[in-house]
């Protein structure tokens, strides 16, 4: 059995696990963080980051050095209701400070925070080592067990973050209870080259059958998603790849290529929209951060900046609880008491625009398409787009205030 000892163990380096450890390192303070996997390799996870991510990284001081890394900036959102342009926004319209929507690559971030993480002496990161348990002495959590390569690994550490996403098992093994649950649809990923006329918008399609969305991706690609009911990627297979192809082909121009040159499933990836959020996020000795706390809907693209921000708040009380001594719930619940207003806001306004999203049959879809059409003409839309998309000011922070 290998055997550490620590300050803070964090499980998963994921957004949420790497900035709550990065931070901490710093600090002095000595962190080990566990990843499942042998690297950050991941697509289509957490790619679009929008302003409050952006905000996020001004207020810690890493803008400059993330935007230092490959990417593309985003400048704007267009609604199209058949075929006609029903909305269009300039990011910089609702937000001054970040005017852009920053599409990185989830690896090149993850590898950048890493980077600058392991010139803190305290810092260390172990991939390919997988949380299995969580060790107790008596009620208080006090470290996990792990497994590296069919190796047993022990950390003992004063405090444990679960920052492993949204199928949690810290979540699982902690005990936790879900509060709050919706899933109203699915999305199929897939991507294509960016056609020559396509500029850096994002789009939104919503048609009599499907709604479709299209974001430019670094370096020239497009990525696209098919809007689809929950569990329809398995009826699709089922039915084999002509199914989707002719479905494709009838989509809009831009896929003809690639739907001609589809022979399988192997280019398609896909996102169940699940949003949920736990009751309590800490018990004594251990905190839940990022979506393994409360994963948000993909309405929006504000999943990562949504954890980002709660490892931000998890990094000050965290060091806080160091300070003083006191692992307890008590301190440690102060990141939900800090972060569940903004959460639960957020997570009101996706559930509302997911109904939209997920409209079924004739008349359901001609309701949801005249919503649409009404918002758009009002400023109700963009003030959507603002609350969704940007921070209404600094995270509640002692340590980083920007
Ligand atoms: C297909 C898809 C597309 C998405 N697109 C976007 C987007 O464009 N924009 C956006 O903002 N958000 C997007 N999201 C959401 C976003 O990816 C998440 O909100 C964000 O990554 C959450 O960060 P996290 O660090 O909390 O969790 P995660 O990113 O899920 O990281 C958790 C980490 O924990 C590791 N882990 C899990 N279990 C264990 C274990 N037992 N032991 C050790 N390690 C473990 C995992 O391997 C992973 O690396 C998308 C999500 C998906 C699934």
């Amino acid at each position: 059995m290998i055997t550490h000892e620590t300050d803070v163990c964090i499980v998963g380096a994921g957004p949420a696990g790497m900035v709550c450890g990065l931070l901490l390192a710093e600090l002095g303070i000595r962190v080990i963080v566990i990843e499942g996997h042998s690297d950050f390799e991941r697509e289509y996870r957490g790619e679009v980051l929008m302003p409050r991510f952006l905000q996020t990284m001004r207020q810690v001081k890493f803008f400059d050095f993330i935007l230092a890394y490959p990417h593309l900036k985003l400048q704007g959102f267009e609604l199209y209701v058949k075929s006609r342009r029903v909305a269009e926004i300039g990011i910089r319209e609702i937000s001054k400070e970040a005017p852009f929507i920053l599409w990185m690559a989830q690896p090149v971030m993850l590898n950048a925070f890493y980077e600058k993480a392991k010139k803190s002496p305290g810092f260390q990161l172990l991939f390919g080592t997988s949380m299995i348990d969580l060790v107790y002495d008596g009620e208080r959590v006090n470290g996990i067990r792990a497994s590296s390569q069919g190796e047993p690994v022990e950390i003992r550490a004063k405090i444990t973050v679960g920052a492993d996403g949204r199928s949690s098992v810290v979540r699982k093994k902690g005990g936790f209870e879900l509060e709050y649950q919706d899933h109203d649809f699915d999305i199929i990923w897939f991507t294509i080259p960016k056609p020559p006329s396509y500029d850096n918008k994002v789009r939104a399609f919503f048609s009599d059958k499907h709604n479709y969305l299209a974001l430019p991706k670094y370096p020239r690609h497009v990525q696209c998603g098919i809007i689809v009911e929950t569990g329809a990627y398995a009826a699709y297979r089922s039915q084999g790849i002509e199914s989707l192809k002719t479905e494709l082909l009838s989509a809009h121009p831009m896929l003809r290529e690639f739907a001609e040159g589809l022979k399988d499933f192997s280019p398609f990836n896909v996102l169940a929209a699940k949003a949920e959020r736990v009751k309590a996020w800490a018990r004594d000795g251990l905190v839940l951060i990022g979506d393994a706390a409360h994963t948000c809907s993909p309405a929006g693209a504000v999943g990562v900046s949504v954890a980002v921000a709660t490892a931000v708040v998890a990094a000050d009380v965290i060091a806080d609880a160091l300070e003083a001594k006191d692992f307890s719930k008590n301190i440690l619940g102060r990141v939900q008491a800090l972060r569940e207003k903004e959460v639960k806001e957020i997570q009101y306004i996706q559930s509302r625009v997911s109904r939209i999203i997920s409209a079924r049959g004739r008349f359901e879809k001609a309701a949801a398409f005249a919503t649409l059409i009404l918002l758009a003409k009002t400023r109700i839309f963009s003030n959507i787009q603002r609350r969704l998309m940007v921070s209404r000011g600094p995270l509640p922070v002692r340590r980083w205030r920007g």
